[in-house]
Parts: structure tokens; C-alpha cells; sequence
């Protein structure tokens, strides 16, 4: 049955080869079956720039991706706050399009609206300051023009940050906030939503203006490969 695939969080890494061999193996294997392939952001554990292309990891995984494209299915990637630099230039090489966040599609007939989640985390006041910071122009400008060494490392240094930054946080503040999911479901004409970013997959059912809207939370790939597949008839966790 024609069918579409969602994935994000895999946080691919030269030190991590066990998710890169799933995703490598799905690309290869599962994929091929769609139509279409969704990667909703987080798919690098980091991007220092799209001229970081000597990188055998990044070189390795626009070369399976492009021989995805090959075998006509359509691609779409929407940018996490990992990889907030992937731009046109690699995206162009992978073969695939580079969508805005949100974007809302016709899935099958059912209005969906796709997001990578992070926008949903409004809890988190100090995240959403750090992410307009970082999605100014002029930050990613500035940090574009230093040399791919030098990115390298100050991308390891905020890594470091962040990993002890979550650690002292609560869970909620890390979480979606049901107002503001409410809020992007009722802006967006009560579709059917997918996003990832909190790494905490499930399905939940909101209830707005009457409506009943399914949120489908995307996993990572700590322990395998997990999609979300649509067809015309439902969507599957797996
Ligand atoms: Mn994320």
C-alpha cells in the first residue's frame, strides 16, 4: 500500500556506528518501499556546516540518501535544533528538500501538520532564548565565517553544556506544553500532528474546540530503527 515514512532524533556521530549501521540498513531496506521519507530534524548530533563534507560520516550519508532519491522517493527534511545549519547546499547533495518548521501536508487526505517539537517546549525559557539566539542570522553568519576546525570545537563545548545543562532540569520543563500544542493545532485548522525532539514517543489524543487532534511523538533511535509509517488508512509506531 503506498505509504509515507516519519523519522527525527536519530542524532547520527562518527562515535556512535551502532545507529548509524540502523539507519544505514533502513535506508537501504525499508525506505525504499515509500513513497515519501520525512526526516523531522535531529538527524546529525550536530552540523558544523555544509562544507563539512570531508567528513566520511556526512560524505556516507549523502550518498545512501541520494541513492534513495534515485529510486524515486520523495524527501523532505526539516531542520532540528542539532542540525539548524543543514542547508541547501547538502541538502542538494542528498537529494532532498528542505521544509520549513511547522509545514502542514495532505497525508492520504488527512491534514498533518509536521514540526521538529522544539517550538513546542515553551516551558523552557532558557532553551527558547538560546534557540531565537541561535536562529538569528547574524549569530549563524558569525559563527559560519570562523573556520571548520574552530566550529568543531565550539559546537563539542555547547554539547557539553547542554548534556549538563538537561541534567539539573525537570522533566516537565523539558516536555511540550499542552497550551502550546493546543494553541498550534487550533492555528493550524485542527490537523493531525507529528514532531519529535523530546525523545518521548507516543501517541496522545487532544481535545480542542471539539475536535479530536492525534499527536504522534517520534522516537529516537537509542535502542533501533523506530519510523512512524502512514498510510491511507492509519499511522503505525515501529
Ligand atoms: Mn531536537
Amino acid at each position: 500500500m503506498p505509504h509515507t515514512l516519519f523519522i527525527s532524533d536519530l542524532h547520527l556521530a562518527a562515535e556512535r556506528p551502532q545507529i548509524n549501521t540502523q539507519f544505514f540498513d533502513f535506508i537501504e531496506n525499508i525506505a525504499p518501499a515509500a513513497e515519501a521519507l520525512y526526516i523531522l530534524g535531529d538527524l546529525f548530533e550536530y552540523w558544523a556546516g555544509d562544507d563539512d563534507l570531508n567528513d566520511p560520516l556526512n560524505a556516507a550519508v549523502a550518498q545512501a540518501l541520494s541513492t534513495l532519491a534515485c529510486k524515486n522517493v520523495l524527501m523532505y527534511f526539516m531542520q532540528g535544533n542539532r542540525d539548524l545549519l543543514l542547508g541547501e547546499h547538502y541538502a542538494a547533495r542528498c537529494g532532498m528538500q528542505i521544509i520549513a518548521d511547522p509545514t502542514v501536508i495532505d497525508l492520504y487526505g488527512s491534514r498533518t501538520l509536521l514540526m521538529h517539537g522544539d517550538t513546542l517546549c515553551t516551558d523552557d525559557i532558557e532553551y527558547q532564548k538560546f534557540r531565537t539566539y541561535a536562529r538569528n542570522p547574524a549569530t549563524q553568519q558569525r559563527f559560519l565565517a570562523q573556520p571548520l576546525a574552530a566550529r568543531h570545537q565550539q559546537l563539542r563545548g555547547m554539547r557539553m553544556q547542554s548534556e549538563a545543562s538537561k541534567s539539573v532540569k525537570s522533566m516537565d520543563i523539558m516536555d511540550v506544553s499542552s497550551a502550546t500544542v493546543e494553541q498550534a493545532l487550533r492555528a493550524h485548522g485542527h490537523p493531525r500532528l507529528i514532531h519529535g525532539h523530546t525523545h518521548r514517543p507516543a501517541k496522545h489524543l487532544h481535545h480542542v474546540d471539539g475536535r479530536n487532534c492525534e499527536r504522534w511523538v517520534l522516537s529516537d533511535w537509542q535502542s533501533k530503527a523506530h519510523y512512524l509509517r502512514c498510510d491511507e488508512q492509519a499511522c503505525t509506531a515501529i
